[in-house]
């Protein structure tokens, strides 16, 4: 059997009900056969497959904290700090109802090759809450988050772990947690990313996924001939990623006609009014159906279920999934392909099923999974870092020009990647190559630890 079997039923068996981390392993392990087997008797002699499948460590707590209605409620915390041969654990905090360790250490795995893609210094780790943001008052927020970092402290630091905002985080959230850190440290550093801009935040952080996102779909655009200008473009979730996804896209000469939320989503052909998108979501917090009752260009469609994906019907040269894992799924991609789509860019962590990649493979699309495609919002996670151990901050224009050629570099790297080993086109197996080469170099250069 070879290498990556083997350690593929390892990984299985250890861990049967964890069903998104077991798919996260078995797309990279896969995708890695090629520089699995040119190693293979210096791999499994060092178990190199065996610990970055392993976590440096996972932790889980109790939050307890109070309503405004004077009752006691409990979640649970988690934070995986998966791998920190390159640099400090960097990765997000998601507070939604479904969090569970299984999503975590999919995350933070993940994140272990997203991290070393951008070229800068930071290992991979992620964590979360089964907490829901939704409906809670600024008190109740406060109240978890505070109670939430009065544990997660003893765990990170400005040189041990980072976390940075994900689903449900966002810079109220951030905000909250830092002054939580800070009081009980009586420390001011730079140990949470995605920050307000006057107390160490960066420029262009808020921006920066959406952003990257686009940088990287131009130049695989430009890489095959084509332009931003005049293309349609589709868009799930309606959140931070997806705003700034739809404004860049536009900015580039796009035009973006679908958005959505998890209780449905709207088609505008007429193109997303990005104004209009952030007074409903950023300021009154509001559903999707509020930009269509404000917009008569938009049809709104309630979502049926859960296997409802109606933006990926649409008839678009370029998708963007930039809501969650697994929301879209081997039919969403056959309708994709059947209305002849050119490109699908991740902007969400694995939105993409394991058949459907396959399927758009398969049939000419490019596609570039989210590990090279929202490294944007790390990599600015990273230089909002660099910013605060120097105790400067950089302009908008600067950040933002970092960025693009982080992700231009990207593109070309996994672009590289797959053509060395014989993969032209696989952007997912360069992806996964080229983050994978420089962290097992790095692990092997540190000993067995
Ligand atoms: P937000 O919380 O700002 O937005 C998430 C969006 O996705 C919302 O529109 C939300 O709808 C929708 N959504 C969330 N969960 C579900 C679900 N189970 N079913 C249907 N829709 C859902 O998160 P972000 O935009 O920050 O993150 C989106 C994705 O991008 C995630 O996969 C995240 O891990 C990834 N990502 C984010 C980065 C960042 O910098 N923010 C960086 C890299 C990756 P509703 O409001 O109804 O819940």
């Amino acid at each position: 059997m070879s290498y990556v079997d083997e350690v593929l039923e390892k990984v299985k068996a250890k861990n049967p009900d964890q069903p998104e981390f077991l798919q996260a392993v078995t797309e990279v392990l896969n995708s890695l056969r090629p520089v699995v087997d040119a190693n293979e008797e210096q791999y499994r002699k060092l178990a190199i497959l065996e610990r970055i499948t392993e976590p440096d460590r996972q932790i889980m707590f109790r939050v307890p904290w109070v309503d405004d209605k004077g009752q006691v409620q409990v979640n649970r915390g988690y934070r995986v700090q998966f791998n920190n041969a390159i640099g400090p654990y960097k990765g997000g905090i998601r507070l939604h109802p479904s969090v569970n360790l299984s999503i975590i250490k999919f995350l933070g795995f993940e994140q272990v090759f997203k991290n070393s893609l951008t070229t800068l210094p930071i290992g991979g780790g992620k964590g979360g809450s089964d907490f829901d943001p939704k409906g809670k008052s600024d008190n109740e927020i406060m109240k978890f988050c505070q109670s939430f970092m009065t544990e997660l402290y003893k765990y990170i630091g400005a040189d041990t772990d980072v976390p940075a905002g994900d689903i449900g985080t966002g810079a109220r959230e951030i905000g909250f947690m830092f002054g939580q850190y800070k009081r009980i440290r009586d420390l001011y550093e730079g140990v949470l990313t995605g920050k307000g801009l006057t107390y160490g935040g960066s420029l262009a952080r808020t921006e920066a996924t959406g952003y990257g996102l686009l940088y990287l779909t131009q130049e695989l655009m430009k890489c095959h001939g084509e332009s931003m200008e005049g293309k349609l473009v589709a868009i799930s979730g309606s959140g931070n990623v997806a705003t700034y996804a739809a404004q860049k896209a536009q900015q580039m000469g796009a035009k973006v006609v679908t958005l959505s939320d998890s209780t449905g989503w709207i088609y505008d052909p007429e193109g997303i009014d990005v104004a209009l998108l952030k007074e409903v979501k950023e300021v009154k917090r509001a559903r999707l159906s509020e930009y269509a009752a404000a917009r008569p260009s938009a049809e709104y469609h309630d979502k049926k279920d859960a296997n409802d994906h109606g933006v990926w019907n649409i008839k678009v040269d370029i998708a963007l999934p930039c809501a969650t894992q697994n929301e879209l799924n081997l039919d969403d991609a056959k309708a994709l392909v059947a209305n002849g789509v050119k490109a699908v860019c991740e902007g969400a962590n694995m939105p993409t099923t394991l058949e459907a990649t396959e399927y758009l493979q398969a049939n000419g699309v490019w596609f570039v999974g989210g590990k090279a495609a929202n490294a944007g919002g790390v990599a600015t996670s990273a230089l909002e870092m660099s910013q605060n151990s120097e105790r400067l901050s950089w302009s908008f224009e600067e950040v933002d020009s970092k960025l693009q050629g982080i992700m231009v570099g990207i593109y070309h790297a996994i672009d590289d990647a797959a053509k060395k080993y014989g993969k032209e086109g696989d952007y997912v197996a360069g992806a996964n190559i080229a983050g994978f080469e420089k962290v097992v170099n790095a692990m092997i250069a540190q000993g067995v630890v």
